[in-house]
């Protein structure tokens, strides 16, 4: 290949022109290659279950934290989103701890419900 920089033919796999030092297609697409990977948002990850494991132990009153925090991850997650990406699991990460939420106030105001009317 040749170097865009000075116009030196130079090793096809380099990724630095020996000549002028100027980085070459290869340095570019490894970069690129590397922020492909990092497109995983960790806070988007960590709100989805959160608000899931809310979902599956909304039997336990104290379980309410995890769905809470799935919304505040969420909520990370979305703000973070045009840097990290994974904007669309970040809102699937909210609507799931959101709904994590709704089962987990049905359940207790239904058990509150029952307690006082039984009682
Ligand atoms: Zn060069």
């Amino acid at each position: 290949m040749i170097c865009k920089n000075c116009g030196w033919k130079i090793y096809d796999k380099a990724a630095v022109c020996p000549h002028c030092g100027a980085p070459t297609e290869n340095a570019v697409k490894k970069k690129k290659e590397k922020k492909n990977k990092r497109v995983i948002n960790g806070y988007a990850i960590a709100g989805l279950s959160l608000g899931a494991v809310g979902i599956l132990f909304c039997m336990e009153m104290i379980f309410f934290i995890f769905p809470l925090l799935g919304i505040i991850f969420s909520a990370i997650a979305l703000y973070k989103s045009k840097k990290l990406g994974g904007k669309k699991l970040a809102i699937l990460g909210l609507v799931i701890s959101i709904i994590g939420m709704v089962v987990w106030l049905f359940v207790w105001i239904t058990v509150l419900v029952t307690m006082i009317t039984a009682g």
